[in-house]
């Protein structure tokens, strides 16, 4: 494995584009053997997190979601979605067994950066506000809320949360690019209780949820083989069906039965392929040495890595040219949905790549140029898709091992949900081609990956309803 190229005032030839990129490519390999390895480390800390609290890198969260929905559901509901790029809010008319989903309604704003890095009034204000207008706005005919009944909301809060029962919990930690002040050590729903009230409105919150149970809870209430909740999106996270004999630090004696597990796998942080993009990357985040794991395979960060090693290959040698893009030192200007499009172009002479890279660093970019970057952002993709899919095994092995169901042949579906997996086919197919290296055709043959969009929501209502206090 040979070095980077020293950053020299003197920018040298073609030939070492080849050596940045060379090493680069060579460091984020991720053989089978070496997938194994962390799909291995990955269970080591799941198990360690559920002996005790902070026992291993995944902090394994119970979620104290037992039941999950039956169908059976009935009433009006409400979902609030926060964490991500988007708000979401929704209300739900569940009709039960036959029926279900008699009537939907939702909304989706995108979220203001400064209130991502803003303070806990601030964002639980906006979301008030947008909920009150919300509601205002509702037609009586479609939504029929039972007298004597408040308004009952799901609460989808997509961070790693401390949670001390179905209706509260604290924040952990921050994650994608929030850092919201005046939380620590705050009950989440109280936050949002105090600005509701501040706005008039008479609603209760009935469950506090991570998207990635939102997800499981909301695909279960389609298809009974649902074990995992998945989230590939901006950010990245598992949960899953756990038997709560497994769970020593539950020290119930009496635990019989399932309950969800929110992984909170973001947060793994061994044996992973780091480059010096990676670690600079981290270093500038706004949440540094955390979410590693995250940082090499959700959404918010392909883009930025693939810039960071861009621009390095700019420094060093005549990659577009005798002078460095001003834009290509822009944090976070290169997105993942522009690598995604830039992967798109299949033709011989790769226009549209070029296009793409005149748009957003105004540079003209030769063939050989637009070859390489295009390189570049599929050696990100795939070792990101791959890490993926060594996390997903990690889970269903353990499943298995307490289970057996696979080897049974019954058929076990991971809920995906998140842009990243919606909209990014080479993403899509190196994390299938990993799960399917490591498990092995004949157990991956009875695993689905089944894309269930925005589900998450009507988990949340579902779960508001099976937590309902009336
Ligand atoms: C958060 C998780 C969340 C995931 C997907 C991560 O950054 O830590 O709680 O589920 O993003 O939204
Ligand atoms: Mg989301």
């Amino acid at each position: 494995r040979c070095n980077y190229t020293v950053m020299s005032a003197v920018r040298s030839d073609s030939a070492s584009t080849c050596s940045v990129f060379t090493k680069f490519q060579n460091d984020c390999e991720t053989p089978t053997p070496f997938l194994r390895n962390v799909a291995d480390a990955i269970s080591d800390d799941m198990r360690a997190g559920l002996a005790v609290e902070g026992g291993g890198d995944l902090p394994m969260i119970l979620t104290y979601v037992d039941a999950l929905p039956s169908g059976k559901e009935e009433g009006l509901f409400y979902a609030l979605d926060l964490g991500g790029t988007n708000f979401r809010v929704r209300s739900v008319q569940l009709g039960g067994k036959q029926e279900r989903v008699v009537a939907a309604e939702s909304e989706q704003l995108s979220i203001p950066k400064e209130l991502m890095i803003g303070t806990s009034e601030e964002l639980f204000g906006f979301i008030a506000s947008n909920l009150a207008n919300f509601v205002a706005k509702e037609k009586p005919g479609r939504f029929q809320l039972e007298t004597g009944k408040k308004r009952e909301i799901g609460f989808t809060f997509s961070f790693p949360v401390n949670q001390t029962s179905i209706v509260s919990g604290t924040v952990i930690k921050w994650t994608k690019g929030f850092k919201v002040s005046g939380m620590e050590g705050k009950n989440v729903v109280a936050c949002l209780n105090e600005a509701m009230e501040a706005h008039g409105l008479d609603m209760r919150v009935s469950a506090l949820v991570n998207d990635g149970v939102g997800t499981l809870a909301g695909a279960r209430y389609w298809d009974e083989d649902v074990m995992v909740g998945v989230i590939l999106g901006t950010g990245t996270n598992a949960c899953y069906v756990e038997q709560k004999q497994k769970i020593p630090k539950l020290h119930s004696k009496s635990s019989s039965g399932t309950t969800i597990i929110n992984t909170e796998w973001g947060g793994f942080s061994k044996i992973l392929p780091q480059t010096i993009f990676d670690q600079e990357l981290d270093e500038e985040s706004i949440n540094p040495g955390e979410h590693l794991y995250e940082k090499m395979i959700s959404g918010m960060y392909l883009g930025e890595v693939v810039r960071r090693v861009l621009l390095q290959m700019c420094k060093t040698t005549d990659l577009f040219g005798q002078s460095i893009p001003v834009k290509l030192s822009t944090p976070f200007a290169l997105r993942t949905e522009d690598l995604c499009k830039m992967q798109e172009d299949n033709t011989d002479d790769l226009l549209s790549v070029g296009t793409i890279l005149y748009n957003i660093f105004e540079v003209e970019a030769n063939l050989k140029e637009r070859k390489r970057v295009v390189e570049v952002c599929d050696t990100v993709v795939k070792r990101g898709g791959r890490l993926a899919g060594a996390g997903i095994v990690a889970i269903l092995e353990k499943i298995e091992r307490e289970t057996k169901r696979m080897a049974s042949g019954q058929r076990t579906v991971v809920a995906m949900d998140g842009a990243l997996y919606e909209k990014y086919p080479q993403y899509r197919r190196y994390m299938q081609d990993a799960l399917v290296e490591l498990l092995g055709h004949s157990l991956a043959s009875h695993v689905a990956i089944k894309h269930t969009k925005d589900v998450s929501g009507l988990g949340a209502a579902l779960l508001a309803a099976t937590n309902s206090i009336y």
